[in-house]
């Protein structure tokens, strides 16, 4: 007991000091003074010491060896070389003007060159003086040059070199000023002479013995002055294991206090139910989508708020799901709302919704930003009153104007493009207690992302398609080929079914792909003179896009030639052909959603990826992926890999994810045993009450009071 308030006092004591150094003012720092510390403010968001020591390295040189002339090749990423200047000279003028040096090593000798700073240069190399160069090497006429190498005087203190060069996310004005990955070095260096001894340690001993983890103080100085790659490798691992600790410990903390403090109502008749399963199913449900119903009708029915992640492959069949789950909530005297992320997802689900609803005489309304006032003010009058059941929409829901009689149920498709804040909204218009929760997405998420970004949500996946569907056979085909597969359309035209041709419409080369698109439909108007051929395309005014689409789902078109409008909001299950035209300008993401089109009925699907020969080696894998699997999760994977997770359908927007060190492309193994590791923890001390676990209560504590960053590393 007494050994427990003592800890206790010292750390707070201890906490207090070191809130006060870390917050202090980076223009205090040696080596920085105000004109920086301005600059380091605007351009790197970087405030006090904690904001610098917190702003890692991103990569790292490696200046532990020299290489020789002589042993130089094509392609080397850098070189570091020690050897003498032996001479230079100025050649050309204005902008041709640059200064040109031979640099030798006793192996052999290149020339080092600069186009820039040349008069400095000038005045401040020494011919005969010996250097060390760093930089990449390129083969010209016959011999090696380096363009802009670093240079530095041989020094007893730089000889046996050494090191591990960090280098940090810097702006182009940063550069300009001369603060470069060596000057923030520098700061770091000098930072950390003082702050070594005042980082706190924030994971229990016994978890750092249990994976072998060195000490936090270690970890921040070897991450930005690695005494070799041993520590470097070490200094990651800790952070990024404590990173994601940290991030997953909230999350499940979250899942845990919803489960153990908010009320939901209790769902429990069903009559509707009954009678739309007996009378109005279209079809049978897929063993996935009885499962996942069940998951669901489980959390309405215990008392307690779902926070429910429901995940399903394109052409999965959620919107039934969603439905039913609805008529549970109906079926209980409350109401249900859908939103989505934009107008033509909204249409999407009212245009699905509606004739289920309309067969068991529920009334259901669509808001968005373009609903008129007077439709508006009805929905709005209707909701209020309980007379509306279900209403589908967008950010529209979330105004303050919308009031409901007793919401039972969101439903929120596309989460990730919607930030927390929002889902916040919405569970607040309830006034007495919350609506349950359930979130829809319709592009896989790889595992790992799913575990931050929704970690604090339960999870439901749909991993079936309804029966009777043909895999979609993807191949890809060369520009050249386009006859070939011209001749292939026909024929399956002429046995009766409809195709797509897609074109890429990418916003900053908007003119120039709608000229494509243009060009492209005049050819397959010309090539398939015995058929009718549809467009749309996002400039097209609502009207005329909708009367297009209407004449190719009755089947009066055969062609639709297409932008991306079609990615969502089409349903056709004649159409089983998927023309993708420059298929590499197309993220995975997108390519699978647009594939998703066909494949609906039950004919055999295609889709063709046209694309140029030449092919960048990510636009190569991503083709080959397509073409090897449909399995969205593995396309998901992929994806990550390639494009990172901050790039990955708006997660970067919606601020969810924050990770200074971990990647979620590459750490998923951390992750998966950071979460273990909290579930354990929590599951025995939920409190975080034992002694063992004080260090992460204080780091939760400092964590959650702290608006700054620097708290993460102390
Ligand atoms: P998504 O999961 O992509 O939202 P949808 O809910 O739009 O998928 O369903 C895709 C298509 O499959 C729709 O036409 C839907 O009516 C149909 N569908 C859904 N479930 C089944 C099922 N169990 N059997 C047959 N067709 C189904
Ligand atoms: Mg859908």
């Amino acid at each position: 007991m007494f050994s427990q308030i003592y800890l206790n006092s010292q750390n707070l004591y201890s906490y207090y000091m070191l809130s006060n150094f870390f917050n202090t003012k980076i223009e205090f720092l040696k080596g920085v003074g105000t004109q920086r510390s301005g600059l380091l403010n605007t351009e790197l968001q970087i405030f006090t010491f904690g904001d610098l020591i917190q702003h890692y390295p991103f990569r790292y040189e490696d200046r532990t060896k020299f290489h020789r002339i002589a042993e130089l090749y094509e392609g080397m990423e850098a070189a570091q070389i020690k050897g003498r200047l032996r001479y230079f000279e100025t050649i050309g003028e204005g902008f041709k003007e640059r200064l040109v040096a031979q640099f030798s090593d006793g192996t052999g000798s290149i020339e080092l060159v600069w186009f820039q700073g040349v008069k400095w240069l000038e005045k401040n190399l020494r011919i005969g003086t010996e250097y060390i160069i760093y930089g990449k090497p390129t083969a010209f006429q016959g011999k090696f040059q380096i363009s802009h190498p670093e240079m530095d005087i041989l020094s007893a203190e730089n000889e046996k070199g050494g090191y591990y060069q960090p280098v940090y996310n810097l702006t182009e004005k940063l550069r300009k000023r001369y603060i470069d990955s060596k000057t923030i070095a520098n700061m770091q260096r000098n930072l950390l002479e003082q702050a070594y001894g005042q980082i706190r340690e924030t994971l229990p001993d016994a978890l750092m013995q249990k994976f072998k983890l060195i000490s936090k103080r270690d970890a921040v100085y070897n991450i930005h002055l690695p005494q070799s790659e041993g520590w470097l490798h070490q200094a990651r691992r800790r952070l990024k294991f404590e990173e994601l600790f940290y991030n997953q410990l909230r999350l499940i903390k979250q899942k845990l206090l919803r489960r153990t403090e908010y009320d939901g109502q209790v769902f429990k008749s069903a009559s509707l139910l009954t009678e739309f399963y007996n009378n109005h199913l279209p079809f049978e449900l897929t063993d996935a989508q009885k499962k996942v119903i069940k998951e669901i009708f489980a959390d309405m029915k215990t008392g307690k708020q779902m926070n429910r992640l429901l995940q399903g492959d394109v052409g999965s069949g959620k919107t039934i799901v969603a439905f039913i789950c609805m008529l549970l909530a109906i079926d209980n005297g409350a109401q249900a709302c859908i939103m989505a992320p934009t107008e033509i997802l909204a249409d999407q689900h009212f245009q699905g919704l509606k004739p289920f609803a309309d067969s068991l005489g529920i009334p259901i309304a669509k808001l968005t930003g373009s609903s008129r006032k007077k439709a508006r003010t009805e929905i709005h009058e209707n909701l209020l009153n309980g007379s509306l059941k279900i209403i589908v929409g967008t950010h529209a829901l979330l105004e303050d104007v919308v009031q409901f009689q007793n919401l039972g149920l969101c439903v929120i498709d596309e989460q990730h493009r919607f930030g927390v804040a929002q889902r916040a909204k919405l569970w607040e218009k309830n006034k007495h207690i919350h609506p349950h929760i359930l979130v829809m997405t319709a592009t896989p998420i790889p595992r790992t992302l799913a575990m931050t970004i929704f970690g604090d949500l339960d999870v439901s996946v749909i991993d079936q398609l309804p029966a009777g569907r043909k895999p979609i056979k993807t191949v890809h085909r060369y520009d050249s080929h386009r006859l070939t597969v011209f001749g292939f359309l026909r024929e399956e035209i002429n046995k009766g079914r409809q195709v797509y041709i897609v074109y890429p419409l990418i916003e900053e080369s908007e003119k120039m792909d709608y000229k494509d698109l243009m060009d492209g439909y005049e050819s397959v108007a010309r090539a398939f003179p015995e058929f009718q051929v549809s467009i749309v395309h996002g400039k097209m005014k609502a009207a005329d896009k909708d009367f297009e689409m209407a004449r190719f789902v009755r089947g009066e078109t055969q062609i639709m030639v297409a932008t991306t409008v079609i990615e969502v909001g089409v349903n056709v299950p004649n159409a089983s052909v998927m023309v993708i035209e420059s298929a590499e300008k197309f993220g995975l993401s997108q390519l699978h959603q647009l594939r998703g089109r066909v494949g609906r009925g039950a004919e055999q699907s295609f889709c063709i990826l046209m694309t140029d020969v030449k092919l960048s080696r990510d636009s190569r894998t991503r083709l080959e992926t397509m073409v090897r699997t449909t399995d969205g999760f593995e396309i998901a994977d992929v994806d990550l890999q390639l494009r990172g997770p901050g790039d990955l359908s708006g997660t970067q927007q919606s601020g969810i994810i924050d990770l200074l060190i971990a990647d979620l492309a590459k750490d998923g193994e951390i992750l998966r045993v950071a979460r273990e590791t909290v579930t354990e923890i929590l599951t025995e001390d939920p409190e975080l009450e034992n002694p063992a676990n004080l260090v992460i209560r204080e780091q939760v504590t400092t964590l959650g009071a702290n608006e700054t960053n620097w708290s993460k590393i102390s």
